[in-house]
């Protein structure tokens, strides 16, 4: 229950129910197979490509047409924003909150950073409060992502006495089958994980009356898109949708097109802008240079709070080894640690525990930190658009952020 004495109030590491603290990630769709299946595509991408100068573009100011009180929200909702400091919607909020609690679908074209989050949680929330026969399943590419929606999922809905579950790849099946089998109102998971319980007949999607898809881009990038056709396929025909991606190309919409009636499209500038992105090389001589390269790169003035790429799981977790036996405040993130040690390095990391992130593409996709300074291309990632991905980290909000890149000389 959202509620104070419910599991969503129990801390979110290890000990929680659903994040299946000590579980191993070896049988899981994304984390195992799928991150090294793009290993033969690797792009040859021209180290020139790495380097451009910031242009930093000016953050335009959204003017909003509605304050959180103007919505027809219901009042613990409000008070709940109230408590998050929220004081006005952003520009996805603005627009998409009014028709959603119309009932309308919703194509919102915006990616992490810009308030999407709130966008489709708020009118989801409401309508179970309204009636709490009601039920919703929100549907991300990643656990982080998902345990983020969660997180503020819980916070709007703080003393409601709605319920959730999150079903994500990686924790322990039983723990997720009994949350299911209390009907809960919220579902949040991962494709994989969700599909799994459909399979085993643990959840029937027919049930649920609105069905959120977030980051349907990244979806399709990590091959989910099968278990997403599987999974709409098997909602309820009644259901409102609202489905979240930053682009919007003719696969996506091809995708999506035939679940929508009539959808909303609403689209905002985003804050993940590489123009804002100083962007440059490290040329490194030998492999045995590379190591003090970084070293060097690390302990430069201004680098601040990096999040550092290299390709395989082992790869990750040596170079996390590495840096920490330098003295290092670092962890590693990648598929093969346990869900509580992937939620724990990320929550030292947002806290500024340790201030440097070594992690792989998938593990790193979705993440919302902020105030990184630096993404550092230890390896060059597989594609120009990981490329992108990646630097999209640095610079948000409107500061000027640095992506270096490795390259052998
Ligand atoms: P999202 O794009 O949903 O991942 O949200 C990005 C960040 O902005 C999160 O940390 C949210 O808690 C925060 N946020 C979202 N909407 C608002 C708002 N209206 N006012 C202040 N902060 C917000």
């Amino acid at each position: 229950m959202y509620s104070n004495n419910s599991r969503f109030s129990r801390p979110r590491s290890g000990s929680s129910r659903s994040s299946g603290g000590s579980a191993s990630f070896g049988g899981t769709r994304y984390g195992g197979g799928r991150s090294n299946s793009r290993k033969g595509l690797k792009q040859n991408i021209h180290h020139s490509k790495f380097i451009k100068a910031a242009k930093p573009v000016e953050a335009e100011q959204y003017v909003p047409t509605h304050t959180f009180s103007d919505f027809n929200l219901h009042a613990l909702l409000k008070k709940n924003i109230d408590e998050k400091g929220y004081v006005t919607p952003s520009s996805i909020q603005d627009q998409a909150i009014p028709p959603a609690l119309e009932g309308k679908d919703i194509v919102g074209i915006a990616n992490t950073g810009t308030g999407k989050t709130a966008a489709f949680a708020l009118p989801m929330l409401n309508t179970m409060l309204n009636d709490k026969s009601k039920r919703a399943i929100v549907i991300a590419p990643t656990r982080e992502l998902a345990e983020q929606i969660e997180q503020e999922c819980r916070s709007f809905a703080k003393t409601s006495g709605l319920s959730g579950a999150l079903l994500i790849g990686g924790a322990a099946m039983g723990p997720q089958l009994r949350d299911l089998r209390d009907r809960p109102n919220v579902v949040i998971g991962t494709p994989g994980r969700i599909k799994d319980h459909v399979e085993r007949g643990s959840l029937n999607l027919a049930q649920f009356s609105i069905v959120v898809l977030d980051e349907v881009d990244r979806m399709l990038d990590m091959g989910f898109i099968n278990d997403i056709r599987f999974i709409l396929a098997e909602t309820n025909e009644e259901r409102q949708c609202l489905f979240f991606s930053a682009t919007l190309d003719p696969k996506i919409q091809q995708l999506i097109g035939s679940f929508l009636r009539n959808p909303v499209t609403i689209s905002v500038r985003t804050s993940e802008n590489s123009d804002n992105v100083h962007q440059d090389v490290v040329f490194y001589g030998h492999s045995s240079e590379k190591l003090d390269k970084l070293h060097d790169v690390l302990i430069t003035a201004g680098v601040e709070k990096a999040i550092i790429f290299d390709e395989t799981k082992r790869g990750v977790e040596k170079l996390g080894m590495e840096l920490q036996s330098r003295g290092f405040k670092v962890d590693a993130l990648h598929g093969d640690k346990s869900q509580g040690q992937r939620a724990k390095a990320l929550r030292r990391f947002k806290s500024n525990e340790i201030n440097f992130l070594v992690a792989t593409d998938v593990a790193a996709r979705g993440i919302d930190v902020a105030d990184i300074t630096h993404v550092i291309n230890y390896s060059t990632p597989n594609t120009y658009d990981d490329y992108t991905h990646r630097i999209g980290r640095a610079g948000r909000a409107g500061r000027v952020g640095y992506a270096l890149t490795f390259v052998s000389k």
